[in-house]
């Protein structure tokens, strides 16, 4: 079965003005659409045809790593995202931020620190360490926590096709905007849960 680019979970027009739906639009139906599309195209008559996206992370190199990984990393994405997010996270995640950063704002910090210093494309992430203790890492291009063996909880794409559209060469801009509008962290503490 072919893989399938999920629908976004919200309107084009749910995350403006934070995200516009000229950004949503280019983002999900043609940046992700083309990485799924691709992906389809590598394994078509291939042993990985009948593999899971996670498998196929996990084991692959090159393009095929390259456009299976995106798919991933865009489908996790858009759910970390919801209009009315952001700021000071509820539920477990709040006390774990707390026992593992000091503060909300020390995470933020790191969080952002990571998110604007990846150099060119890439993604920041925050991670759980198995043990109780929460990350923030950072990772090139289509890299991504799973290919480490690390639990994703949240993550930010800071390739330019992200943001450009609205904040030009302005990420730090649109870091915030995510930290401070957008991020759900609804889907964050299920993420930890699960
Ligand atoms: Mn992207």
């Amino acid at each position: 079965m072919a893989f399938e680019l999920p629908p976004l979970p919200y309107d084009y027009d749910a995350l403006a003005p934070h995200v516009s739906r000229q950004t949503l639009e280019f983002h999900h139906d043609k940046h992700h659409k083309t990485y799924v599309d691709k992906l389809n195209e590598l394994v078509a008559g291939k042993a990985e045809e009948g593999s899971s996206l996670e498998d196929i992370v996990r084991g692959a190199e090159g393009p095929l790593f390259n456009n299976a990984g995106q798919h991933w990393n865009h489908s996790f994405f858009w759910r970390c995202l919801a209009p009315g997010g952001g700021g000071q996270p509820t539920g477990e995640v709040a006390d774990r931020i707390g026992s593992s950063f000091g503060s909300y704002d020390d995470f933020r910090a790191q969080f952002k620190d990571a998110a604007v210093t990846q150099f060119g494309s890439g993604w920041a992430w925050l991670t759980d360490d198995g043990q109780g203790g929460l990350s923030v890492m950072k990772t090139p291009n289509a890299d991504l926590p799973l290919k480490h063996d690390v639990k994703a909880l949240l993550t930010i794409d800071v390739w330019e096709h992200a943001y450009y559209l609205d904040y030009q060469n302005r990420r730090p801009d649109f870091v915030e905007a995510f930290l401070d509008h957008l991020v759900n962290w609804d889907f964050v503490n299920q993420n930890l849960a699960g």
